[in-house]
């Protein structure tokens, strides 16, 4: 896609970077009021150039052949394939909407753990962390980067070690997506509570990162992948969490549940109850570890999410391009524009929204907050 006045042809870095700020300044107004950078903290790499599909499809049919394995070096996508890729759908739409920034990995449905073992993951784990991380190369000022881990049904958390390192040290990531079931629907992996995983927890740690609890695709017919299963792991691991005593061995730790929180907040009341009835504390005594994104795709459910859960433990999120796609012909917009409810909801104080919509991002993600002061925002 060309910039907005047609001047552009081949799309360079520096031809975006001007994009990029007479964007900005076409929809801020001077003197206009808001949050210096609104960051979006739940976008995924939905759109890749077809290669990565077929790559991925030689690697799956290898599976219990791995003499028949592609090479990574098979897989060939050009800057100039990854620009078309980025600023005909993601950027153009955090332009329209009004989104600055977004901490960007790569497909959550695509992560498919369950598929092979350890080594297939990890081999796909690293080529879709340096794609997602040559984006944030690209447009270091609109995409900061979150990995996904080589996770493996059965497999030690603590092999995951390895990628976690190398995105964090080598790469940029800000984060990491945490699968709490990488069996796919299954649910063969114990507890986000279980000391198997405290090897990552010790690392996320050492590094001041969070991780988002993020799920991949359902094997199980009975879950849908983006309508149950996802929000299944949403509410299951807010509740593992409620039930454990993690952040007593991790203060610091961290961990972002998207989409809304799946059911917590709309059933805040059956947690409370819960866990007064299992002797535990309070659910909102979570929410210093616990956010909840805003990837909720209607006015009520943002106005509940805002009326339920105190604005410090919410932060603003689209997951665009995502799961639903289309214009909700009730309302005109689309349903993924997340911003226009955050903006409507009548629970936020001005201070809360921006908040929301970038001081608690900048609290729970330090490494990108770091970034952005060293680029002088
Ligand atoms: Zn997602």
């Amino acid at each position: 896609m060309l910039p907005p006045d047609g001047s552009g042809g081949d799309p360079g870095p520096g031809v975006v970077r001007c994009w990029d700020t007479e964007m900005r300044r076409r929809r801020r107004a001077p003197g206009q009021r808001g949050p210096s950078v609104i960051i979006d903290c739940h976008g995924h790499f939905t759109t890749a150039p077809a290669q990565l599909g077929a790559w991925r499809d030689r690697q799956v049919a290898a599976v219990g052949h791995p003499e028949d394995a592609p090479d990574p070096d098979d897989l060939v996508i050009t800057d100039h394939e990854l620009h078309e890729a980025i600023e005909t759908n993601q950027l153009r739409l955090m332009d329209e909407r009004g989104s600055d920034l977004t901490i960007f990995s790569p497909r959550a449905s695509f992560m498919a753990h369950h598929i092979g073992d350890l080594e297939l993951s990890s081999t796909w784990a690293r080529l879709c962390n340096d794609l997602v991380h040559r984006v944030s190369t690209l447009f270091p000022d609109r995409f900061a980067m979150g990995a996904m881990l080589p996770q493996s049904p059965g497999a030690d958390p603590a092999t995951s070690l390895p990628e976690l390192r190398r995105a964090v040290e080598e790469l940029g990531a800000v984060t990491v997506n945490l699968n709490p079931d990488p069996s796919g629907g299954k649910w063969t992996a114990p507890p986000l509570t279980d000391r198997s995983w405290y090897p990552l927890y010790e690392a996320m740690v050492e590094y001041d990162i969070p991780a988002m609890v993020h799920v991949s695709t359902s094997c199980n017919p009975a879950f849908h992948t983006t309508g149950a299963h996802y929000l299944n792991a949403d509410t299951t691991a807010f509740m593992q969490l409620l039930q454990g005593d993690l952040f007593a061995d991790f203060p610091t730790l961290r961990f972002v549940v998207p989409h809304g929180g799946g059911a917590v907040p709309y059933h805040w009341g059956r947690f409370r109850g819960l866990a007064m009835a299992l002797k535990r504390p309070d659910p909102e005594t979570l929410l210093h570890n616990v956010f909840f994104d805003t990837c909720v795709y209607h006015q009520p459910g943002i106005d509940l999410l805002t009326d339920v859960i105190p604005s410090s433990a919410i932060l603003f999120a689209s997951e665009m391009i995502g799961a639903v796609r289309d214009v909700d012909p009730r309302t005109g917009n689309y349903f993924d524009d997340t911003k226009r409810y955050v903006d409507d909801t009548p629970h936020l104080t001005d201070g809360e929204r921006e908040a929301v919509y970038s001081g608690n991002a900048l609290r729970v993600y330090p490494r990108l907050a770091a970034r952005l002061a060293a680029a002088g925002h």
